[in-house]
């Protein structure tokens, strides 16, 4: 028997550990570190009865569900450091990333918190309809009921938090299924909730692979809502196979940046677009992927982004001064290295980088692409991005459109009137001015358009996604 930790699923309450299990592995060393108990099918049906009971018998007001979520935040702001050392094992991210990435998912519960207060509906001018002089209307918003959350593994605590906070703010009761990659972190946020005073029943996780327990989740149709975050293969999977049932979906992008001649910083721009091309090595929906650079400036922007590429540290992501550490696995490390052959053997040339050690990619910056080519037109979630001059500004927009992509854009101007008209022409669910593609505020609605989902995240968003609006009519 291993000496591992051993991790259980939740259900009603309680955890359970029997059955089948897997390992989870540290993404640098490789070696495993944790083994996490499979949730069979009959554990499943149990998770989702209990959460289903629990909705209709048992409810938390609202008072009671600000003071849960902000003393989770409280206690997860107590165990930081353990949250971020999670992190930084099962997903290999850069321990400064990582504990960035528990004060944002702090942050979002106690939005989500905040939020739980102005949950409100509308009053309906009816009276203004014929017929109607004696009536009133106005709307309610009322809980979902069971919500069942799939989650990635690239940010496992702050995008956990993003479904959890807003579910148990809106009244609802859950079920998580974590990724397989990396559950701990999720793990962790669910004994810290129920040490929050989170009455048994409001969250259960279930672990397990995708391909297993998908199906079984999808099919009970006592879940009212799913709410993904993946990859658009698995996420249009889950839409076609949940009926009339509500589905917000947070998928990919390729996700394109805009230089033009006039930006007021271009070493600030250079500095955002190649940093946050590399962040999480890459793997981030809103990646810095395309950078498309006015051709005035095009050679000095290569060369002052080759720099900082190779100015930043690469290697053991438990050391503070690392800047990218390892991809979530060897294949994805090599899959990236395919991509990059691939472009180089159509013509693409590497200005620095692509070398891969193990699971580390290195940083990489590609020139002489085209828009056909994996590395552009696909979601490359690694450390890659390529630059490619424009001249035009009607035809860079045609070509940032020009995807089956719509997530998040950067735009770098100082001309107001071209910043509008990206706001307006450019089809994302987000443009940035002056920012990179990357830049997300948790409190902002989030989601995009195509395939990048439906749907939109954010706190008082995904309230308004887990509630329903229930139009209420009087005769006086
Ligand atoms: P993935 O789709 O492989 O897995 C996501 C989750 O889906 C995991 O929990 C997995 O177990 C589960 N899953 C897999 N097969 C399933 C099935 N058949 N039925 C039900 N669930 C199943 O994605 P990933 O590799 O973990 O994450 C990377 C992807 O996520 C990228 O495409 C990235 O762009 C996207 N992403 C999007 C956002 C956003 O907010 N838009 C944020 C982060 C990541």
């Amino acid at each position: 028997m291993s000496s591992l930790e051993l991790y259980g699923n939740l259900v009603n309450g309680e955890w359970t550990t029997s059955g089948e299990t897997f390992e989870v592995r540290n993404k640098y060393t490789h070696e495993a570190f944790a083994n996490v108990a499979k949730a069979d099918k009959a554990l499943i049906k149990q998770a989702i009865d209990n959460a289903h009971e629990t909705f209709y018998n048992h409810k938390l007001s609202v008072t009671e569900r600000y003071n849960i979520l902000m003393k989770a935040a409280e206690l997860f702001a107590e165990r930081k450091e353990e949250i971020a050392q999670t992190m930084l094992q099962e997903a290999g991210k850069t321990i400064t990333d990582a504990r960035t990435e528990v004060e944002r998912g702090i942050q979002t519960f106690i939005a989500a918190a905040e939020e739980a207060k102005q949950i409100s509906g509308q009053g309906l001018p009816i009276q203004g309809s014929p017929g109607n002089e004696e009536k009133m209307a106005f709307t309610i918003r009322v809980p979902v009921g069971v919500v069942c959350a799939i989650t990635p593994f690239n940010f496992p605590f702050n995008l956990t938090a993003h479904k959890i906070a807003p579910a148990i703010a809106a009244g609802n009761t859950v079920v998580l299924k974590p990724a397989e990659k990396t559950p701990v972190s999720a793990i962790k946020m669910a004994e810290i909730l129920m040490e929050a005073g989170l009455p048994k029943g409001f969250f259960n996780v279930v672990n397990g692979f995708g391909h297993e327990t998908g199906p079984v989740l999808m099919a009970d149709e006592r879940i009212a809502m799913y709410t993904f975050t993946g990859s658009p293969t698995v996420g249009k999977m889950i839409k076609n196979n949940t009926g009339i049932r509500k589905v917000t979906l947070e998928l990919g992008n390729n996700s394109p940046n805009i230089i033009h001649h006039d930006v007021k910083d271009l070493d600030r721009a250079v500095q955002l677009v190649v940093t946050r091309g590399y962040s999480n090595s890459g793997q981030a929906c809103i990646s810095v992927q395309r950078v498309y650079v006015h051709e005035d400036i095009y050679e000095d922007v290569l060369q002052k982004a080759k720099g900082v590429a190779e100015s930043l540290i690469v290697g053991d992501p438990s050391l503070d001064e690392t800047n990218i550490g390892p991809m979530i696995g060897v294949n994805e490390a090599e899959r990236t290295e395919n991509w990059v052959n691939e472009a180089v053997a159509q013509g693409a040339e590497i200005v620095t980088g692509g070398k891969r050690d193990g699971a580390i990619f290195h940083p990489t910056i590609l020139k002489n692409v085209t828009e056909d080519m994996k590395v552009m037109c696909e979601e490359v979630f690694a450390p890659v991005i390529s630059i490619v001059p424009y001249n035009d500004v009607d035809n860079v927009f045609k070509r940032v459109n020009d995807s089956n992509f719509g997530l998040q854009v950067g735009v770098f101007t100082s001309d107001l009137h071209l910043a509008m008209r990206a706001a307006q022409e450019l089809e994302f669910g987000g443009v940035n001015i002056n920012d990179v593609s990357t830049f997300r505020a948790d409190i902002l609605p989030y989601g995009g358009v195509k395939n990048s989902g439906v749907g939109k995240e954010g706190p008082k968003s995904t309230i308004e996604e887990m509630t329903d609006e229930k139009v209420i009519t009087l005769y006086i």
